[in-house]
Protein backbone atom coordinates (compact mmCIF):
# COMPACT_ATOMS: atom_id res chain seq x y z
CA UNK A 1 0.00 0.00 0.00
CA UNK A 2 1.35 3.39 -1.25
CA UNK A 3 0.55 6.55 0.55
CA UNK A 4 -2.45 8.51 -1.41
CA UNK A 5 0.07 12.28 -0.46
CA UNK A 6 3.46 11.26 -2.13
CA UNK A 7 3.10 7.69 -2.69
CA UNK A 8 5.60 6.66 -0.37
CA UNK A 9 6.00 3.63 1.48
CA UNK A 10 3.66 2.67 4.20
CA UNK A 11 4.22 0.46 7.16
CA UNK A 12 1.37 -0.95 9.37
CA UNK A 13 1.44 -0.09 13.40
CA UNK A 14 -0.79 -0.86 16.19
CA UNK A 15 -1.71 2.07 18.61
CA UNK A 16 -3.61 2.01 21.64
CA UNK A 17 -5.61 5.03 22.46
CA UNK A 18 -8.72 4.90 25.27
CA UNK A 19 -10.81 3.51 22.91
CA UNK A 20 -8.86 0.34 22.28
CA UNK A 21 -5.93 -0.96 19.91
CA UNK A 22 -5.89 0.16 16.36
CA UNK A 23 -4.57 -0.91 13.53
CA UNK A 24 -2.71 2.46 11.42
CA UNK A 25 -0.74 2.67 8.53
CA UNK A 26 1.78 5.33 8.33
CA UNK A 27 3.49 6.86 5.54
CA UNK A 28 7.61 6.63 5.83
CA UNK A 29 8.10 9.57 3.94
CA UNK A 30 5.62 12.54 5.07
CA UNK A 31 4.44 10.79 8.19
CA UNK A 32 0.73 10.85 7.16
CA UNK A 33 -1.28 8.58 8.93
CA UNK A 34 -4.82 6.23 8.10
CA UNK A 35 -6.32 4.68 10.26
CA UNK A 36 -10.58 3.42 9.52
CA UNK A 37 -11.40 6.83 11.29
CA UNK A 38 -9.55 9.28 8.61
CA UNK A 39 -10.57 7.10 6.02
CA UNK A 40 -14.61 7.05 6.99
CA UNK A 41 -13.50 10.77 7.38
CA UNK A 42 -12.59 11.72 3.84
CA UNK A 43 -15.27 9.71 3.00
CA UNK A 44 -17.57 11.98 4.61
CA UNK A 45 -16.08 14.84 2.99
CA UNK A 46 -15.81 13.59 -0.48
CA UNK A 47 -19.57 12.89 0.14
CA UNK A 48 -20.13 16.68 1.37
CA UNK A 49 -18.41 17.52 -2.12
CA UNK A 50 -20.47 15.58 -3.86
CA UNK A 51 -23.53 17.22 -2.28
CA UNK A 52 -22.32 20.57 -3.18
CA UNK A 53 -21.74 19.49 -6.87
CA UNK A 54 -25.28 18.52 -7.17
CA UNK A 55 -26.19 21.54 -5.27
CA UNK A 56 -24.73 23.82 -7.69
CA UNK A 57 -25.87 21.87 -10.93
CA UNK A 58 -29.77 22.16 -9.41
CA UNK A 59 -29.12 25.84 -9.54
CA UNK A 60 -28.36 25.84 -12.89
CA UNK A 61 -31.14 23.75 -13.75
CA UNK A 62 -33.16 26.41 -12.03
CA UNK A 63 -32.13 29.25 -13.19
CA UNK A 64 -31.60 27.84 -17.06
CA UNK A 65 -35.95 27.42 -16.64
CA UNK A 66 -36.42 30.61 -14.84
ZN1 LIG B 1 3.35 10.09 2.36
Amino acid sequence: MNCQRCQGMMVEERIFTQQGGSRISRCLLCGDIIDTRVIFNRDRYQIRFHEAEAEKAYQDRLRLSA
